[in-house]
């Protein structure tokens, strides 16, 4: 680390966030600039179409510690959430949603606890969702607790990705040969001493959600597979039970036949192969989801372009070309 690194980074990516710059920018510098600490807002503009690269533009002539990186193209939430971290170089980096959903000022304080209890992690959680529908609610809560099983009990149940994390962290998340890992589960994973702030999620400041239900459906596949092979182990399952079941059956229609009676019904038979046909692609498809990721990771394309990066330094950044 050299001397000028600050003591705080914060990543903020954005995508088509042109209504809430101002906000966020008026907000996010009073807590910081509050802090009295060199401190760096890295904002990654994930390939926004609307006015969000002028406006950051717009604010760096005012705001010397803001510094923008672009990527080419529209990478989503996760992707530009990494690129932010790898280029970050603060002594701590807090990631949080540029749509003030998740509110600035508890950045001091997660810093603080971070400082106080000597932390890596410390975890933003939300204490209520009430400003959220039912629906994601709902899909929030039983993502929460598949992950919590899947993973382990250090996953924070309502935990997002308003995070702050050590250097050391970044380093080992950096480390990862994983290209774009599912960070909220990946990160409690690396099994660093970690602590909680609880916050109320405010509702979006403006503008729309970017997370439409396909790609919270994304999230939760890439979340379980990266995770769990017993998706895979359903076919070897199901398929002892069907040895079973059919065991059982050959004895009955092997009795019947020796006792002199006839089995009727072709619609038994029908439906034994048309049950068994079904149950085999659906492994076929659960075969076919790990093997997809299989073959991205064997591609190893870079999960993201950076395309600028108003202070580039020297930061290696292994993900991006
Ligand atoms: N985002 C991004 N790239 C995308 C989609 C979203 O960088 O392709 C950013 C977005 O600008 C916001 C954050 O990710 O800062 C969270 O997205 P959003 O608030 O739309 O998700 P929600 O809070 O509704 O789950
Ligand atoms: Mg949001």
């Amino acid at each position: 680390m050299g001397q000028q690194d600050p003591a705080l980074s914060v990543v903020v990516p954005m995508f088509n966030e042109e209504g809430v710059l101002p906000l966020l920018a008026e907000r996010l510098r009073t807590v910081l600039d509050g802090l009295a600490e060199p401190y760096e807002v890295v904002a990654v503009d994930d390939g926004s179409t609307d006015a969000t690269a002028a406006g950051l533009h717009g604010l760096r002539a005012r705001w010397p510690q803001l510094r923008v990186i672009r990527l080419r193209r529209n990478s989503g939430h996760q992707a530009a959430l990494i690129a932010g971290l790898m280029r970050a170089r603060g002594s701590y980096v807090v990631s949080i949603d540029a749509d003030l959903q998740d509110p600035p000022e508890t950045i001091a304080e997660m810093l603080a606890l971070a400082r106080s209890e000597n932390l890596d992690i410390v975890y933003g959680v939300r204490a209520d969702r009430s400003s959220d529908t039912a629906f994601k609610r709902l899909t929030a809560g039983a993502y929460y607790r598949m992950m919590r099983r899947l993973v382990g009990k250090q996953v924070p149940a309502q935990a997002g990705d308003f995070r702050l994390l050590s250097r050391v962290a970044v380093e080992a998340l950096r480390d990862l040969p994983e290209r774009t890992p599912v960070l909220r589960l990946v990160v409690p994973w690396l099994g660093f001493p970690s602590g909680e702030v609880r916050f109320l999620r405010a509702e979006r400041a403006a503008g729309r959600t970017k997370y439409p239900f396909s790609r919270m459906l994304a999230l939760a596949a890439d979340s379980v597979t990266s995770f769990s092979a017993a998706p895979l182990r359903v076919a070897t399952w199901l398929g002892l039970v069907g040895v079973a079941v059919c065991g059982l059956l050959v004895i009955a229609v092997l009795a019947a036949f020796v006792s002199g009676r006839t089995v009727s019904g072709w619609p038994s038979i029908l439906v034994a192969v048309l049950f068994l046909g079904a149950v085999q692609l659906l492994c076929l498809g659960l075969l076919g989801e790990y093997v997809a990721r299989i073959y991205t990771a064997v591609q190893a394309r870079p999960a993201y372009f950076v395309a600028t990066d108003s202070d580039p330094g020297d930061a290696g950044d292994p993900g991006a070309a």
